[in-house]
């Protein structure tokens, strides 16, 4: 019999390993710019047409490349980097393998420009599909441009198999921040059809970060730094407050290369332990130097999983390292027992007949657990509940104590603020008598009462205070509006610039003031009175991100959500010390709501502990 093994011809060969290096358009984005930092570049343009489908071209200013290794450049296993198998442990670059460019080359159209800092012209190769279809000289500056056209244009099925360009440019977009944050130190730009995307000039890591995630995330950074004989490890952590839904910002880097590691990522979130809300991930950008030698990157095609030799030890630094930067930025634990203040349990509002233009606060005279005992309440609390009117609160009394122990009064702090708001709850004749009441464990207001002891969940409580507030607010009568001094600029994403545009009519009930729509920002130029400057970004950021999550179909269930989720955003939080009239400001608030039993996601907000109870436990 013949034989029948014969070696597959260099272009399938090349297709073939296209399969494993080039999955979508990003992954070419991903080879180049690597290129391109190897080849020592300090400016990089990465430009992308219809997603990279149409157009991926990278322009970088390093060293270029001399007419034979232009062309050496495109075969397989061609590459400057490595000489011997022993180099491939001590890289200190990101390409080893020789075979992207060739790769790529197989299954697209190339349009290499390159020249050398020493030459006066350079190289120009233009490739299809493996095929060198033209070299020639051309005047171009020191560095390398690379445009790859049409990618897959000669595997049908793989191109049909690429998503949406949305899809595809977010795929891009993930690649580029990986890399733009691991080199801080290099300038880099991204166009997409025309439109300047980014441009992050060179800067440190802080800088970078901002750059790539806009200024807001500047007062979100928690530093983090340690040095051991093993591991150098810097970078940042966001504050636990912060912490997203999404896993979105999540980010290791190991001499300067992006990797994924769920154990890594195990010892991060273990570090956060009892700081997050269920369901909710904290931030992190964290750079990991280690000796090369001691780590694998060849066991992934795409580079993006390492192998460490000492993952016990690294795990144990790290979570080490986390903890003590929570701890030194005196991130005080919040404990949340409510883990899921999310607004996955609806408050049946809409089931109320007429409630929305019937809210008023006053005493629900249904309402009452201990209704029986009425009359023997203690006075001052009678009168509380029996509290009628609503003036407007001096809510910055309610908040400015509680937070005097976080430096929180900026300069920018300032506004205006309407005569309405000042009238203080607090000096109206509710005050005149002293109640007994106290906090406990930051957590509880706890008062007495004839029968026993009240015991209010303050968080809950306040959701409940507020989110009637914001209801009443929306449906009858609107809230008070401060106006901002300077309006503040937010930026939001296309999708959600739609959401806040259709939801202004009800934001600006609440005391919002929206202007100038754009495609990704908009203008703030009031505020609910409730509100703190600083505070908004965010407080509109957990409005979105509830509503994508929970669609409201019908106008009500948006009004709803919008009450609920300003509530709970604006809520004071378990932990949280409370002032005497602050804790008299929840209890009489409370049952002065519509439903004070539960919160606006059917928490319950008080208990009652009777002396009767109390008696049983003596027996
Ligand atoms: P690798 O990066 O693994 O070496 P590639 O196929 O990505 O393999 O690149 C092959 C070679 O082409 C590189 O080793 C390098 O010498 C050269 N090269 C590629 N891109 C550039 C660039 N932008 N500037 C200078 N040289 C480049
Ligand atoms: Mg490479």
């Amino acid at each position: 019999m013949s034989d029948i093994i014969q070696l597959l011809p260099d272009h399938v060969a090349n297709q073939i390993a296209a399969g494993e290096v080039v999955q979508r358009p990003s992954s070419v984005v991903k080879e180049l710019i690597e290129n391109a930092i190897d080849a020592n570049a300090t400016l990089i343009k990465l430009i992308i047409k219809d997603a990279g489908k149409v157009l991926i071209q990278v322009i970088d200013n390093g060293k270029g490349m001399s007419v034979t290794d232009a062309r050496l450049s495109f075969e397989r296993h061609a590459t400057s980097k490595i000489k011997s198998a022993d180099d491939l442990f001590n890289l200190h670059t990101k390409g080893f393998r020789g075979e992207a460019l060739a790769s790529i080359a197989a299954i697209a159209h190339i349009d290499l420009k390159t020249k050398q800092h020493n030459d006066d012209i350079g190289t120009h190769i233009k490739i299809e599909g493996s095929n060198t279809l033209s070299q020639d000289v051309i005047v171009t500056p020191t560095g390398t441009s690379i445009a790859v056209k049409n990618l897959f244009f000669n595997i049908p099925a793989r191109r049909n198999f690429l998503k949406s360009n949305a899809v595809e440019l977010r795929h891009i977009i993930d690649e580029f921040h990986r890399v733009s944050l691991a080199h801080p130190t290099i300038s880099f730009t991204l166009h997409h059809n025309a439109n300047e995307l980014f441009n992050l000039p060179i800067s440190n890591y802080r800088q970078r970060i901002v750059s790539v995630f806009g200024a807001k995330i500047n007062e979100k950074l928690v530093p983090v730094k340690e040095t051991t004989e093993i591991l150098k490890l810097k970078g940042f952590i966001g504050k636990p407050e912060f912490a997203k839904k999404t896993r979105g910002e999540q980010f290791f880097f190991v001499n300067n290369r992006y990797i994924k590691s769920h154990y890594l990522n195990h010892a991060v979130s273990s570090a956060f332990e009892g700081l997050l809300k269920q369901g909710t991930h904290a931030s992190y950008f964290l750079y990991l130097e280690v000796n090369p030698e001691t780590i694998d990157i060849n066991i992934h095609p795409t580079k993006t999983e390492i192998k460490f030799d000492d993952e016990h030890t690294l795990y144990a630094i790290l979570r080490a390292a986390i903890k003590h930067s929570l701890g030194q930025f005196s991130i005080a634990p919040v404990l949340d027992f409510e883990h899921n203040s999310t607004l996955d349990t609806p408050y049946n509002y809409k089931n109320k007949q007429g409630v929305s233009n019937k809210l008023k606060i006053d005493v629900d005279s249904n309402f009452n657990p201990f209704k029986e005992e009425k009359q023997s309440l203690d006075p001052s609390f009678s009168k509380a509940a029996t509290y009628k009117e609503t003036p407007k609160a001096s809510w910055e009394s309610l908040y400015i104590e509680s937070k005097s122990n976080t430096p929180e009064v900026k300069a920018n702090d300032i506004r205006v603020e309407t005569d309405e708001i000042t009238a203080s709850f607090f000096e109206a004749d509710a005050l005149a008598t002293t109640k007994n009441t106290f906090q406990l464990h930051h957590k509880y207001v706890v008062n007495t009462i004839k029968s026993g002891l009240l015991i209010i969940d303050q968080q809950r409580a306040h959701q409940r205070i507020l989110y009637e507030e914001f209801l009443q607010n929306i449906t009858v009568k609107q809230g008070v509006s401060q106006q901002l001094l300077f309006p503040l600029q937010l930026e939001f994403t296309p999708n959600e610039i739609q959401i806040l545009k259709s939801l202004s009519p009800q934001l600006a009930q609440t005391g919002f003031a929206f202007s100038k729509f754009s495609a990704e920002t908009v203008e703030c130029l009031g505020i609910p009175a409730i509100l703190k400057e600083t505070d908004v970004a965010n407080v509109l950021e957990q409005l979105m991100s509830d509503i994508e999550n929970e669609v409201p179909d019908t106008h009500f269930s948006q009004t709803d959500l919008l009450a609920k989720s300003l509530s709970k955003s604006l809520a004071i939080k378990t932990g949280q010390y409370l002032t005497k009239d602050e804790q008299e400001y929840i209890l009489n608030r409370l049952f002065a709501c519509k439903e004070p039993n539960i919160s606006p996601t059917n928490k319950t907000t008080f208990i009652t502990l009777l002396v009767t109870d109390i008696d049983k436990k003596f027996d």
